[in-house]
């Protein structure tokens, strides 16, 4: 089945088209996705443009309600979209019932948001003058996501984008149309008018750097890797735009030598492996107080011997198959970087063959690591994590801080003490005490600091900054 893109609110067909790929079964294609032509996109920011004076003048109720009716349609067909979404992305079923759950909650949660744009009243320092601060769409916003999370981050961008009054074009990665198709298809039948919302499938050099160059996008939000990000800063900086980018991690979860060890191993696990080690926020350093290390070590990689890594969709399986044949290469190019870097590498790391030919790779575990190694200082993005020993908190506090990024970080300690302290001192944008550092709200602000973000943070209340722009007006009494 091909699938067109949505512009202008009418399916338009491209030219050429990608083909999405089931990683758990390379044999199995998911679907054809069209590709929009340069002409597309041009006719795509021109429909944005054309929506969005009504849309921004259109009543909080009727967005409410829009937003709602999404929400509850992504609800309803939970089941199917977590199916096709573990089919294209490949990750378990239970995790891909998770994230469509997800979308569906962010959609309710901005449809009330809708209802309650901020501002504010203040009396003037001026005698006879009322100051009002209201805060107003930006106009056209142009959305560029990652493969990783095919249908929340799609859904954590466009929903507040339209909450607030803003038109939309995204581009979804070329990975993964089908989600974002999907929800394409759910936002046009909710009765969204002609042009709020457009999508535009094709390659990031191209229909990625018209979003991000064109005078008509008025904001950029972006959700990918380092480099691309930075690239994306520059060239909309260069024009005015205003630019959100969530972009890598290297993410610590430190391990005191007081740490409940089952807690430790279980949070570890799950923040290191699920979701295959493909989330920003994956606990990729592992930082343990050497009076514990051996214990953990060893309660880890029991744990992680217990995992089943197989079809995304087959019941049983823990762990699915990385994203794609470039993704597993860059996985198994760092296995070798850590072990020429001296790493010990205690299991895992070796690709897996199952029954069928999919992109399967045994979760990768590297003891005696030290900090200043690659492994510990690029993001990998798949399954493979460091355990760096050190001689107590302070040194472990110094370490999770030694680093270029700052998205989450985490600590496993039964001391209130140390844990606010460490609250109080890490250098990242989210912090969990005994808790994975992946997995989050959506009601509250996603985001990081150093490398890891640029621009307000995403998500709740907070992705009012990003999404609207004040006004300031002074009024007369009359
Ligand atoms: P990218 O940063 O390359 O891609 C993210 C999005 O940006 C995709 O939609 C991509 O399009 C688009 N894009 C690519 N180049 C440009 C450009 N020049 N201008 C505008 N948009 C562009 O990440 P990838 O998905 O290619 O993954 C590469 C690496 O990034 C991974 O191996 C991983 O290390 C990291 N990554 C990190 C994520 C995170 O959340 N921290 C998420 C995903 C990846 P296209 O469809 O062509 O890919």
């Amino acid at each position: 089945m091909t699938h067109a893109n949505l512009i202008g609110g009418e399916w338009i067909r491209g030219n050429d088209a990608v083909i999405d790929v089931n990683p758990s079964d390379t044999a199995d294609v998911v679907g054809e996705y069209d590709r929009a032509s340069a002409e597309q996109v041009d006719h795509a920011l021109d429909a944005a443009r054309q929506a969005f004076p009504a849309w921004a003048r259109t009543t909080p109720q009727v967005r409410a309600d829009l937003l709602d009716k999404v929400g509850t349609e992504i609800l309803a067909r939970r089941g199917e979209l977590a199916d096709l979404l573990a089919r294209e992305e490949g990750k378990t079923l239970a995790e891909a019932t998770g994230e469509v759950g997800r979308a569906a909650q962010i959609f309710k949660f901005f449809a009330a948001e809708a209802l309650r744009v901020p501002g504010e009243r203040l009396g003037s320092v001026r005698p006879g003058i009322d100051v009002e601060i209201t805060r107003e769409p930006i106009g056209v916003i142009g959305l560029i996501t990652p493969w990783n999370f095919p249908i929340a981050i799609p859904a954590w961008k466009t929903a507040p984008a339209l909450a607030y009054g803003n038109c939309v074009v995204l581009k979804p990665a070329e990975l993964v149309p089908g989600s974002a198709w999907a929800l394409a298809d759910i936002l046009h039948r909710a009765g969204l008018p002609a042009g709020v919302f457009n999508l535009v499938v094709g390659r990031g050099s191209v229909v990625g750097e018209k979003l991000v160059s064109d005078p008509r996008v008025d904001a950029v939000s972006f959700t990918g890797s380092v480099p691309t990000g930075r690239g994306i800063l520059e060239r909309a900086a260069r024009r005015g735009a205003k630019v959100q980018l969530e972009m890598g991690g290297k993410n610590p979860l430190v391990v005191l030598a007081d740490a409940d060890m089952d807690t430790a191993v279980r949070v570890a696990l799950d923040g290191a492996f699920f979701q295959t080690g493909q989330r920003c926020t994956a606990s990729s350093r592992l930082i343990v107080e050497q009076a514990v290390e051996e214990k953990f070590i060893a309660g880890l990689t029991e744990a992680i011997r217990k995992q089943v890594v197989d079809d995304a969709r087959k019941q049983g399986t823990t762990i699915g198959p990385v994203v794609d044949q470039s993704q597993l290469d860059q996985d198994l190019r760092y296995v070798d970087i850590g072990k020429q870097e001296g790493a010990k590498l205690a299991l895992g790391g070796e690709r897996l063959n199952r029954e069928k030919s999919g992109f399967y790779m045994a979760p990768a575990l590297f003891t005696g690591t030290r900090n200043d190694m690659r492994i510990n200082r690029e993001e990998i993005f798949g399954p493979v994590a460091s355990v760096i020993a050190v001689k107590d908190y302070d040194e472990a506090l110094a370490v999770a801080n030694d680093t270029s990024f700052g998205l989450c970080s985490g600590i496993v300690t039964t001391s209130l003490k140390k844990a606010a302290h460490f609250r109080r001192n890490v250098e990242t944008g989210m912090v969990m005490v005994n808790l994975p550092t992946a997995g989050v709200d959506y009601h509250v602000p996603f985001g990081g600091r150093k490398g890891s973000s640029y621009g307000p943070r995403e998500q709740g209340r907070y992705a009012a900054e990003f999404y609207t722009q004040v006004k300031t007006a002074y009024v007369m009494q009359s």
